[in-house]
């Protein structure tokens, strides 16, 4: 690789990340990605390492196997702890890293809003150690719940509370009831389902709130039909680890808080000095830059484009489209060509809520059942990245279908104070991964 040509740094092998890098594959320029993490994670997966249905390394794909064609790409470990604007010079964990154009695509960051309580207690699920530590927490409730005899204490350790009503949190509520009723059931015979609770919290009044309304109201009774109960207008003040406390002062006994309501931008936005909009997102001109700094182009989750009319969703169409963009401009940018404004065109929405079950929204046609299940299954399959990663999650699928199994019923580090691996019993939760 020519040492001379213009080095293009992309902080982030998501989604965004990923994509700017391999739209660059055919410019004069040096590539260089850093990221903390060796590997690109198809998050949307997430909850079915969670719920035991998929292990990390099926949607997760080595970033050196990805680039490894693309000869003026290279890849670097480091998690970057600042960027020095003036300096056009990162600061990591590794050593500064100098760039003549920089794309910032460090995603998002689960948001507590400044709830304590939840940030030690609760469990969120934004990457692997989260999914995993789910998993270890779930299945070891119901290990210790099947021998716990006193029953107020065997029932909240059975009841699994998911906060959200978005996405995440829906698919993460069917899913988990799925597991205990289709799954655990047979590995517990002894499990008594009427103590088994899962509580699906959202504190507007509706689920999935973007998709139109025929769409929200399937869902709503789809969860009903899976034996999730879902509460409208409960907003959760606290969780101590056996409590989830909301607003208003009820209290739901429950040893499991899991927290699908809200995200923020990745904790670098705070750390470059530029302009922030909602959600710590760094504003970013209708050509991805940074509104002082030619250089920089910000995208994904950490981006807030103050031109549109709505700020973009956290998703990954928009990270990708946006990352394509950034490309094309940082190439305009080096040959001192006007630049693009970013047009975001919606490919639609999809969701799943458990077997056979799922709401599409594509253009103007919405789809709900079977029908939308099997789109959401392809769509997912096509966009993993890797015929292994797709070979790999296409079997423990039709695994887990035909034979109502869960392949990844593993409990896979025990809990700090875990009475199973004889330590004291403890209130709060440790996370475990
Ligand atoms: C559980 C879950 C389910 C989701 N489901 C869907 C879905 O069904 N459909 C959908 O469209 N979207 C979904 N999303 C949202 C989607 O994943 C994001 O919108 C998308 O990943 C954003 O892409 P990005 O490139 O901005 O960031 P990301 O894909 O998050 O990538 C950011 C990268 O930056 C790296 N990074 C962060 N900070 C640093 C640092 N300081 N130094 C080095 N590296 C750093 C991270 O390791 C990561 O690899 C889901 C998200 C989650 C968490």
């Amino acid at each position: 690789m020519h040492q001379d040509l213009p080095h293009v740094v992309i902080v982030g092998a998501g989604f965004g990340g990923l994509r700017a890098a391999r739209a660059l594959r055919e410019a004069p320029v040096r590539v260089t990605v850093v990221d903390r993490h060796n590997y690109h994670l198809f998050q949307p997966l997430l909850y079915q390492v969670a719920t035991a249905g998929l292990s990390p390394e099926d949607i997760a794909h080595p970033v050196r196997a990805i680039l490894r064609r693309q000869r003026n790409a290279s890849f670097r470990l480091a998690e970057v702890e600042s960027v020095d604007l003036d300096a056009r010079r990162l600061e990591t964990t590794t050593g500064p890293i100098g760039y003549d154009a920089l794309v910032v695509a460090v995603g998002g960051a689960t948001n507590f809003f400044g709830l304590r309580s939840l940030e030690t207690s609760a469990l969120p699920l934004k990457d692997v150690e989260d999914a995993v530590a789910i998993r270890n927490h779930v299945l070891r409730m119901f290990e210790l719940g099947v021998q716990e005899t006193d029953p107020d204490r065997r029932r909240a350790m059975l009841t699994l509370v998911v906060v959200g009503g978005g996405p995440t949190g829906v698919e993460s509520a069917g899913a988990l009831s799925e597991l205990v009723r289709l799954v655990l059931t047979k590995d517990f015979p002894t499990l008594d389902l009427k103590e088994v609770r899962v509580v699906l919290l959202e504190a507007t009044d509706r689920v999935l709130a973007d998709l139109p309304e025929r769409l929200r109201e399937y869902t709503g009774e789809t969860l009903w039909r899976k034996h999730v109960e879902v509460r409208f207008g409960a907003r959760v003040v606290g969780f101590e680890g056996e409590r989830v406390a909301l607003q208003g002062g009820e209290v739901i006994p429950a040893h499991t808080l899991l927290w699908a309501a809200g995200v923020r931008a990745a904790p670098l936005a705070d750390r470059v000095a530029s302009r922030r909009g909602p959600l710590g997102r760094l504003v970013a001109r209708p050509t991805l830059q940074l509104p002082e700094r030619d250089e920089v182009f910000v995208i994904g989750d950490a981006a807030f484009l103050e031109s549109e009319a709505r700020p973009l969703p956290m998703m990954a169409p928009v990270a990708m489209q946006q990352g394509e963009l950034a490309a094309r401009n940082v190439v305009r940018w080096l040959r001192g060509e006007p630049l693009e404004p970013f047009r975001y065109r919606d490919p639609g929405s999809l969701a799943t809520i458990g077997r056979t079950a799922a709401v599409a929204r594509l253009g103007r046609f919405q789809f709900t059942g079977l029908l939308a299940w099997v789109l959401w299954l392809v769509v997912h399959i096509v966009q993993l990245i890797g015929f292994r990663n797709r070979l790999l999650v296409l079997v423990n699928w039709a695994w887990d279908y035909f034979l109502y199994d869960r392949a990844v019923r593993l409990i896979t580090r025990p809990e700090h104070g875990d009475p199973a691996a004889g330590g004291a019993a403890r209130g709060s939760l440790e996370r475990s991964a």
